[in-house]
């Protein structure tokens, strides 16, 4: 009797342990998730958010076969707070991410964070990048540091010195000939798809692009409306199809959620090489709404009803509470999660829990939104710089965002009482996230030297 004792210990231990037998025998099935992220699209930028010059039928796909989100903030207005908001599901203040990392930089997001690699490793995911990393590219910070098995990709934006390919811990490739990236990320994308098929997977595609210096490659040149960055709008979404096309042919779609969104709004100061923020207010680097409202979009064949259009406010930073609950993993408890779990939502037709959110600058709260209500507090207004386009001044903003997204009535004037109550309610909640730590010194070259593109731009 003994003999057959441990063979059949070992067989239930075997059961128990591998997700791909569970998935057979129908107990636990972990889904695969990936997310593809732009960087600095606009809210504007695809078909299915209102553009006529650009086609985004593969990107309209996840939106017409899955959800939309009209109301959906990115954690900042620019790059590394905004990633690091969406792999962390905190807020980018907890970690004194306030600006962007520079090639010049010593410091990254702190390895002590928990991403959603991190995360997904509990349940010995499979877990990799593509793309921008921008969380610091010393080798402490850098992905196969927090959580990731494999990275390969370009660690900062590629309009900074130095546009290099690095894969691991290591750079693979100094000359990067930036026409060809988005076509890379897509075939590196789909590889690690294809190798990864027989268990669960996390992938992380984070395209460089449309972030300037624009590239296509001479396959997109001139096919949309919208010159050039209509065109990298369309390489795009052509990987977008890429993806979803493998998934299908390897009968993964009713196994994987597949979101597409972007880091931050339209750099409107770039002009054509831009995007647009649709009916948004201002872009990047503003907490209008055009410059934290993201186009998002997911999809999950047979858990997402098809078509669903989800209007209230969520933010980059509920994945990780989401995919947490999706996969049956516990939430970190010794540090606070701001993000919330937007699975009623995605299976079940119902409501994200809250409907506040802080609009940050940096380290300044600007911005609070209850409901449709926004309050913006008094702005100096911006002269403009190569780098940020030039604000009017404004006083104290009330805006009602149902009836008014571009933010164009103040509504101040006349609901004083209003205004401060939401004021009242905005420094309580900043004040309940306890002490923030200071700015993380990220070396910011005086003379913008380290942009490559806008030196350029300057030279000429
Ligand atoms: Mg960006």
């Amino acid at each position: 009797m003994q003999r057959f004792i441990l063979p059949l210990l070992s067989l239930i231990v075997f059961l128990a342990c591998n997700p791909k037998t569970n998935e057979q025998t129908g107990q636990e099935q972990l889904p695969n998730i990936i997310h593809i992220f732009a960087d600095d699209l606009g809210y504007g930028d695809l078909s299915c958010f209102g553009a006529t010059d650009i086609a985004t039928p593969n990107i309209d796909r996840l939106a017409t076969n899955g959800i939309k989100f009209t109301g959906f903030y990115s954690a900042s207005s620019v790059c590394s707070p905004s990633r690091a908001g969406l792999l962390t599901g905190r807020m980018p203040q907890r970690m004194g991410i306030n600006q962007v990392f520079f090639p010049g930089s010593f410091t990254g997001m702190p390895p002590s964070e928990i991403t959603l690699a991190e995360l997904l490793k509990e349940k010995n995911y499979a877990t990799g990048i593509v793309g921008k990393w921008h969380l610091g590219h010393h080798h402490q910070y850098l992905p196969l540091q927090q959580g990731f098995d494999t990275y390969f990709g370009i660690p900062y934006s590629n309009d900074m010195e130095n546009v290099v390919y690095m894969r691991g811990n290591d750079v693979e490739e100094f000359n990067v000939d930036q026409r060809y990236i988005t076509r890379t990320y897509t075939e590196e994308a789909l590889r690690y798809i294809e190798s990864h098929q027989n268990e669960p997977f996390f992938l992380y595609v984070a395209h460089n692009m449309p972030h300037v210096p624009i590239y296509a490659s001479e396959d997109f040149l001139g096919t949309s409306q919208r010159g050039l960055y209509g065109d990298v709008i369309q390489e795009l979404d052509w990987s977008v199809g890429e993806i979803v096309k493998k998934l299908d042919e390897l009968g993964l779609l009713e196994n994987t959620l597949v979101i597409f969104s972007s880091d931050n709004g339209p750099w409107l100061v770039m002009e054509d090489h831009g995007g647009s923020a649709g009916p948004l207010r201002e872009g990047k680097m503003f907490t209008f709404e055009g410059g934290m409202r993201v186009p998002t979009v997911a999809m999950w064949k047979g858990k997402i009803a098809a078509g669903r259009v989800y209007n209230d406010l969520a933010s980059q930073m509920d994945w990780f509470p989401t995919v947490a609950a999706l996969t049956g993993i516990a939430l970190p408890t010794d540090r606070d999660v701001d993000g919330k779990d937007l699975s009623a939502v995605l299976l079940e037709n119902g409501k994200r829990e809250g409907d506040s959110y802080l609009y940050f600058d940096g380290s300044d709260l600007q911005c609070y939104r209850k409901g449709n209500w926004k309050i913006k507090k008094p702005y100096p207004g911006f002269a403009g710089a190569s780098w940020k386009q030039a604000v009017a001044p404004h006083d104290t903003l009330l805006i009602n965002l149902k009836k008014d997204v571009g933010e164009r009535t103040n509504l101040f004037e006349t609901n004083k009482k209003l205004t401060r109550e939401l004021f009242d309610e905005m420094w309580e909640k900043y004040d309940a996230l306890g002490e923030l730590p200071p700015t993380l010194t990220v070396n910011t070259p005086a003379d913008n030297s380290h942009y490559e593109y806008l030196s350029n731009k300057h030279a000429k």
